[in-house]
């Protein structure tokens, strides 16, 4: 949905009479019941609603929002000047994407729901039931039992096909218990957190600002912040316990490039260091105690520590969670039980082409949300998970990077990049394999030699990684490619996948065309 200015505008004015719906007011029985207002369950209401126009599907959700995408709360909302002012209205946020277009955060505006009481009418459509959470599912009763956030009151209602879609939470460290509970360390996770991030950044009191965690969350948001705050003279520094961000899902020497970018953004990067204990003065200063014994000093905390499933309802409906990957076990059509459903970053379903998987991305919510859609309307056979999601991330509007498939720097990896970035190769481009971690270091045969050789030679200088490819090794297959600043080739990437086998990956490497913008 594209929306401009005076739009926005016109639509503040538009007074939302549907958020939380009364339990009177909920229907008894439903056809189709998505429990969580996130990407996955908009996703399989979309599939369900185009399979039977006819369909009644009600979706509860616990955030006061409508249903929103999440991606550009650690990205483009930051360039938004007045971000905080912009939550007061939780129907109407908007923002400029990197390429200067106005867009609504929303998948849909208010109007496109159906309220609950036309739903307990028994009239078709989609409605939504915000401030309300899901407590328990009975799987061999079809019944729910409903609870609302503010009041506790609670209903139960009967319903046909169910998915669970409740996505993961922040994980909290103990170490940042006390910043917490004073108020100084925050998450990031809905627009929410966003708004209450904001505030407590554009402080003006606010001097120092730390990001702790290596990860997708806090480099995204450590480069936003700096763009922001940096201006002002405020500082941003990211604390992790790897030698560089990223370093779980990077190949080391793109590691190495991600954190030279954040510093060239103006993040002051603390590299391989634990947040162990943190306290807070009387002024609100919190101190966090790190592993190498040394202290850092911020007046606000953004805890970007990973995050658990949210899996509480499924354990509470007898469910079965995967031991290891976490989240909610499901087939390969994302079945848990006859006529229960789960998609999204809660789902640990079976892809028949990777084997048991568990993704917290946008695109693997929208697809696998459609699947479980679709089989729940059942106008077509069956369908098992074959297409692959992808997923994407920036450091601000200079580098981008996408992936498919099984992106972990524990794998054996090889990187193609373009001979713009390395300047002093004669070559097209040139072959910068890592022989990441033991089972890359492990790996045999004359690729990874050679690899290892070019990844020798990569150590003794620095180079810049402008534009490449990065395939993901298990033994002689590859199950993972990742393009960095390399964008509308994921096509080509998607058929590298499917073939998976390759004598070299050096040619397979030019069908990405790495030296064509
Ligand atoms: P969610 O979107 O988390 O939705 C689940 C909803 O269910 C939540 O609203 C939750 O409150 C609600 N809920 C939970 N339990 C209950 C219950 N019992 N009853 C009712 N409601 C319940 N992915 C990318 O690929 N690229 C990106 O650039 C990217 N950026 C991101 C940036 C941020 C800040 C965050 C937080 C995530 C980002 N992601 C990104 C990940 C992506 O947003 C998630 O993978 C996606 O939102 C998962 O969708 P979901 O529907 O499974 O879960
Ligand atoms: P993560 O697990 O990737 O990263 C957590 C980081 O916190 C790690 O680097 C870990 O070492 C560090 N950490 C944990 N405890 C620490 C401590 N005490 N001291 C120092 N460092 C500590 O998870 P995340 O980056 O927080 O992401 C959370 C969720 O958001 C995930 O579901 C993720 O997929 C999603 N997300 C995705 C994207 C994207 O796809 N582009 C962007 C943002 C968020």
């Amino acid at each position: 949905q594209i929306i401009n200015d005076s739009t926005i505008e016109k639509k503040k004015e538009v007074k939302n009479t549907s958020i939380p719906p009364t339990a009177e007011s909920l229907p008894n029985h439903v056809q189709y019941l998505l429990v969580g207002g996130g990407t996955a369950s908009f996703a399989a209401m979309r599939a369900i609603r185009s399979a039977r126009p006819e369909a009644q599907v009600l979706m509860i959700g616990e955030e006061a929002a409508l249903p929103y995408m999440r991606p550009p709360l650690s990205k483009e909302l930051w360039r938004e000047k007045d971000l905080s002012a912009r939550f007061e209205h939780p129907d109407d946020i908007s923002f400029r994407q990197w390429n200067g277009r106005r867009r609504s955060l929303l998948y849909e505006p208010n109007a496109f729901y159906t309220s609950a009481d036309k739903l307990r009418e028994g009239n078709a459509g989609a409605g939504i039931a915000r401030g309300w959470k899901v407590l328990n599912i009975d799987p061999s009763a079809h019944t729910a039992v409903l609870s609302n956030i503010d009041t506790e009151e609670s209903h139960v209602l009967t319903y046909d096909k169910c998915l669970i879609a409740t996505g993961v939470r922040a994980r909290r460290v103990p170490a940042l218990r006390t910043a917490a509970a004073a108020g100084r360390s925050l998450t990031l996770r809905s627009v929410h957190d966003t708004a209450r991030l904001a505030a407590a950044v554009d402080d003006p009191a606010v001097k120092d600002v730390a990001v702790v965690g290596g990860g997708f969350l806090a480099s995204e948001l450590s480069a936003a912040l700096a763009d922001r705050l940096g201006p002002s003279g405020k500082r941003v520094m990211q604390v992790f316990r790897e030698r560089a961000p990223l370093e779980g899902v990077l190949p080391h020497y793109l590691a190495d490039e991600a954190a030279r970018r954040l510093e060239e953004a103006g993040v002051t990067l603390v590299a391989s260091e634990e947040v162990v204990d943190s306290s807070v003065d009387e002024s609100g200063r919190v101190s966090l105690r790190l592993s190498s014994g040394a202290t850092l000093v911020a007046n606000v905390v953004a805890e970007c520590t990973g995050s658990e499933p949210a899996t509480e309802l499924a354990v509470a409906s007898g469910l079965e969670i995967h031991p290891e990957l976490g989240g909610i076990l499901v087939d390969a059509e994302l079945r848990a039980r006859s006529d229960l459903f789960a998609a999204g970053d809660v789902a640990c379903f079976y892809d028949v082409a990777l084997g048991r998987r568990r993704v917290e991305h946008h695109d693997h919510a929208v697809v696998s949300g459609r699947l479980a859609g679709e089989n729940m309307a059942g106008v077509k056979r069956p369908q098992h998970y074959t297409h692959q999601s992808m997923f994407w991330s920036d450091l601000g509007p200079q580098l981008g990077y996408e992936a498919i498939g099984i992106i972990d720097s524990k794998l054996h990896t090889v990187g193609v990049f373009s001979a713009d970035a390395v300047k002093e190769q004669s070559t097209e481009a040139r072959v910068l394999g890592a022989a990441d971690g033991e089972e890359g270091a492990k790996a045999e045969g004359a690729e990874t030699e050679g690899a290892k050789a070019e990844g020798a030679k990569a150590e003794s200088a620095p180079k810049r990684y402008e534009r490449g490819v990065v395939f993901y090794m298990r033994e002689k297959r590859v199950v993972g490619v990742l393009l960095w600043n390399l964008f509308n080739r994921l096509h080509v990437a998607r058929q590298v996948l499917a073939q998976g086998e390759f004598d070299d990956l050096f040619e397979v490497a030019k069908l990405f065309s790495l030296n064509d913008e």
